[in-house]
């Protein structure tokens, strides 16, 4: 038995419309797709739904997702949760069955908004690990997920790593390389190695944490154990160096703009680029809305002037970016402080705000996420012999990109030919 979609605007990801499309899923793939009069329906008894006036698309993919961190169900205070009580809330230090589950919940959130992808990028204890490796036994249903391991220089005692991971405290080529075997060894799909620190933390953009040497090194050695590699690169030198220790994307590359051979060297070595821009915005909405209701933010003013100058910094590297045909994918750094589960599709409006096409951003989020991933001949288009993970919207976000965040037009998500979110009734 075949499971039939008809009647729907089909947006291919490979920036094709087809009107009045019929796709066919037998299984987990899809084995048909095109217009109503040219696709051969399967003999026998299918089940049809009729997605009349709806849009059908791939499977949105979030490539920089933290499922520990959420601060949705707290008050934040100076821009760090706190329970109802007034306490501070840490999460990372809660026990893991706790945070287990807290991030098997935010993965179901993705996914009924219709993700049906997400790359960790980092957690407490390298946790993700093992929830992704839960969602794959069919422990709970959730996205498809990448878990990345954190590779980080040492730190002094009490100081903690940027994910409260333990990114192997590295101090040279040697450790990296035996941090990666480790990471590898307990199911690290991906490393994320702190090359620069972050645009926002003790670290900062121009601070170069991994030395070029152990970049390479993990680079080479995750390689070498069929791992890919992502690099915390901020400022222009730590990008340049991640470009040549090898790496195949860089996250954040807050100050790409400030440069004129970063863009370059990238579209040349292939790596891919994920920026996170609503990260910043996010917290100047959040001051602005508390300025609106006239409550104090509690964002500390320092916090809120460099956030300001990063949204201006980010916006030109996404221009020079788009400009030299840098191979952009879309993560949104979601469980960062205001930044919610849920609401991952938030990221594409920005592109669309600075000047994407909504068509553009879509497939930043489908073909070009599943590019990066080395994922291309598995998910990422809705064609025959890909992976039936296919998002139906009930109105057009090619008119509006903001229907994606509304979860009432979500209406149907399928992974893997079987359908995970449904809100027909
Ligand atoms: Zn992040």
């Amino acid at each position: 038995m075949a499971l039939v979609l008809k009647n729907g605007d089909l947006i291919d990801g490979t920036g094709k419309v087809v009107k009045n499309a019929v796709v066919v899923i037998e299984g987990s793939t899809i084995t048909a797709v095109g217009k109503a009069q040219e696709v051969k329906i399967p003999e026998g008894e299918n089940e049809v739904i009729d997605v009349d006036g709806m849009t059908i698309m791939p499977g949105l993919m979030d490539l920089h997702d933290h499922l520990w961190g959420d601060t949705s169900e707290f008050i934040m205070i100076g821009g760090v949760p706190h329970d109802r009580f007034g306490e501070e809330v840490t999460i990372a230090e809660d026990h893991d069955a706790y945070l287990a589950i807290f991030m098997a919940e935010n993965a179901k959130k993705a996914l009924g908004a219709g993700f049906t992808t997400i790359r960790d990028t980092g957690s407490p204890r390298d946790m993700t690990i093992d929830i992704a490796r839960a969602e794959r036994d069919g422990l709970f249903v959730g996205p498809r997920m990448l878990a990345c391991a954190t590779v980080d220089i040492t730190f002094p005692p009490g100081k903690k790593q940027v994910h409260f991971t333990e990114g192997g405290n590295i101090t040279g080529p040697v450790e990296a390389a035996r941090a990666v075997r480790v990471k590898v060894g307990s199911g690290a799909d991906w490393l994320h190695l702190m090359v620069t620190g972050a645009a926002a933390g003790f670290w900062g953009a121009e601070d170069h944490l991994l030395t070029f040497e152990e970049t390479q090194a993990a680079t080479e050695e995750a390689h070498r154990l069929g791992r890919r590699v992502t690099a915390n690169a901020c400022g222009p030198q730590g990008m340049k160096d991640a470009v040549l220790a090898g790496v195949d994307c860089i996250e954040h590359g807050t100050h790409l703009g400030e440069d004129d051979e970063v863009a370059k060297m990238m579209v040349d070595h292939g790596v891919g680029w994920v920026p996170t821009l609503y990260v910043s915005i996010a917290k100047k909405e959040a001051a602005d809305d508390a300025e609106a209701r006239g409550e104090e933010s509690g964002l500390a003013e320092y916090w809120l002037k460099r956030e300001l100058e990063l949204i201006e910094l980010w916006r030109r590297g996404f221009e020079k970016a788009m400009e030299g045909g840098v191979l952009t994918g879309i993560g949104t750094d979601t469980g960062a402080p205001y930044m919610i589960h849920g609401k991952n599709a938030k990221e594409l409006e920005i592109y669309v705000r600075y000047g994407m096409s909504e068509m553009g951003a879509i497939e930043a989020a489908t073909r070009v996420n599943a590019e990066i991933l080395g994922m291309a001949d598995k998910i990422g288009t809705v064609e025959p012999g890909k992976e039936a993970d296919l998002v139906v919207v009930k109105k057009d976000p090619l008119k509006d990109i903001k229907v994606l965040q509304e979860m009432d037009n979500i209406h149907l998500v399928f992974k893997g030919g079987k359908i995970v979110a449904d809100r027909r009734s």
